[in-house]
């Protein structure tokens, strides 16, 4: 039977067979199949990223395993499913911790590594690739194959930040860090623009365990980007406030196709979130509550109604940053689009493959599915191929493949590798189709 398989911004869909397997046999047999199959963890990616049309799609739900957990070597060997959220309440009880952590504590371990994905930490740890010390992967042609370094190196690397499309990650091994606190010191520091959030981070990022701002992008002029700049600090002794219990994300089946977001709306949105923050702009949290900003926060993603959204994230490389800012004020202005988020964090480290990372500073903005959202990433993308830089592919449900291109110079090198690793494409995506690699 099909089933209905959506993102997570809700802007494509496709009507897949779904499996759900249990054991390894059962996981085993589907991979041993002839049709092409996709690989899905929570679904939590913005981007169709682990479906297409016509292909088996295979969740990776019920492996969900700590197999083993070495604290003297500070190593965990895992299984794909895992949780993030349940992976540093493991490790925190045991006076460790893992350094990279997007932004939802039920984005699975599977999912961390073919995204390579990144947290508030990125310019002072790196990726989530930086912290894995192997792999295994089964592939229906090649077997199982353990990668690492030392094993398989070049499909190691291909693997991280590969979109799922070398095989199943069916166990990952993850170093870990001494954990420097009992609980988390937020402050939230007042900035008048974009610069001046910039000049904030700068001057925090070598003082602070993690950094990231909240901008509003609808402001005219001067002010524009003017926000919170959030500098958080582990900290030992101090009673973490008492938090909500908190729930998964489940959007439900049914939402108004209406957004709440529009240009009336969000002035004052934002002026209510930004005067909560300043009127209490120290928090002490619990270490594990405080890594996930946006868990208790759900409504915002709901608010956008059925149509859903779209997320633009570009890497600026820093001698570009002072023009780069200024023409995406302008281009926000001239197609009057609303941004509902803007958001920076700080990057260092150099850039390969089709993956996310590299030096600069990474700009995030969010807008409603709405005629001006596609006219202002339309010369977003213009401005990234100019002013250098990459894209967030795990992010952007619209970025086509001559975008893509152009922007990563190794687009050609990862697309003719995983075509000479897998030339019968076992693994396909509605993603891997839109930018065709
Ligand atoms: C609220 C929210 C906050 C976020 N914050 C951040 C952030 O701060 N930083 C960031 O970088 N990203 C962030 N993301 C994006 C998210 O981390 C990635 O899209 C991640 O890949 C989602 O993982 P998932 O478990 O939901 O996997 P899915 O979305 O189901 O799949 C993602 C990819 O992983 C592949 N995959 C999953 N498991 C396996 C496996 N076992 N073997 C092979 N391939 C596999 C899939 O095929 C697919 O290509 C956020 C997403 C949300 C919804």
């Amino acid at each position: 039977m099909l089933s209905e398989v959506r993102s997570f911004a809700r802007t494509e869909s496709v009507q897949v067979r779904r499996h759900e397997p249990a054991s390894y046999g059962h996981l085993l047999g589907l991979l041993r199949s002839d049709k092409a199959r996709s690989i899905r963890g929570a679904g939590l990616s913005y981007c169709l990223a682990s479906a297409a049309d016509g292909v088996d799609c295979i969740s990776t739900g019920a492996f969900n395993r700590v197999l083993e957990f070495d604290r003297e070597r500070r190593l965990i060997r895992v299984e794909p499913g895992l949780a993030i959220g349940d992976l540093v309440s493991v490790v925190c009880a045991s006076g460790l911790w893992f350094p990279v952590l997007p932004g939802y504590p039920s984005i699975t371990i599977g999912g961390c590594v073919a995204m390579n994905v990144h947290g508030k930490t990125q310019h002072n740890v790196g990726n989530f690739a930086e912290h894995v010390e192997s792999l295994v992967l089964l592939h229906p042609d090649h077997g199982e194959l353990h990668c690492s370094t030392t094993s398989h190196a070049d499909l190691f690397d291909l693997t991280l930040g590969g979109f799922g499309l070398t095989g199943y990650i069916a166990e990952v091994t993850l170093r870990l860090q001494p954990l420097a606190g009992t609980a988390v010191r937020r402050v939230a520091h007042r900035v008048r623009s974009l610069d001046d959030a910039v000049a904030t981070m700068d001057d925090l990022a070598t003082k602070t365990d993690a950094l990231y701002s909240w901008n509003d992008f609808n402001r005219p002029g001067a002010s524009f980007g003017a926000g919170l700049v959030y500098a958080e600090y582990f900290v030992d002794g101090e009673e973490p406030e008492p938090e909500p219990a908190r729930s998964m994300p489940t959007l439900p089946g049914w939402l108004p196709r209406r957004s709440a977001y529009s240009a009336v709306t969000m002035p004052l949105i934002n002026r209510v979130y930004e005067v909560r923050d300043r009127l209490r702009p120290t928090r002490i949290g619990g270490v594990v509550q405080t890594a996930f900003p946006i868990a208790g926060n759900e409504i915002y993603f709901h608010l956008y109604g059925g149509r859903g959204f779209y997320e633009y994230q570009w890497i600026v490389p820093r001698p570009s940053l002072a023009v780069a800012i200024a023409r995406l004020r302008e281009a926000v202005a001239a197609t009057r689009a609303t941004i509902t988020l803007g958001s920076l964090k700080l990057f260092a480290g150099s850039q390969s493959l089709l993956r996310f990372d590299g030096d600069g500073v990474c700009i995030t903005l969010d807008a409603v599915d709405h005629p001006a959202t596609a006219a202002l990433f339309a010369r977003l993308d213009r401005l990234v191929i100019e002013h250098g830089g990459v894209v967030n592919i795990a992010k952007d449900s619209r970025l086509s493949a001559d975008v893509v291109a152009r922007v990563f110079p190794e687009y050609r090198d990862f697309r003719s590798r995983l075509r000479d690793f897998d030339p019968h494409r076992r693994f396909d995506t509605s993603l891997r189709r839109r930018i065709d690699v």
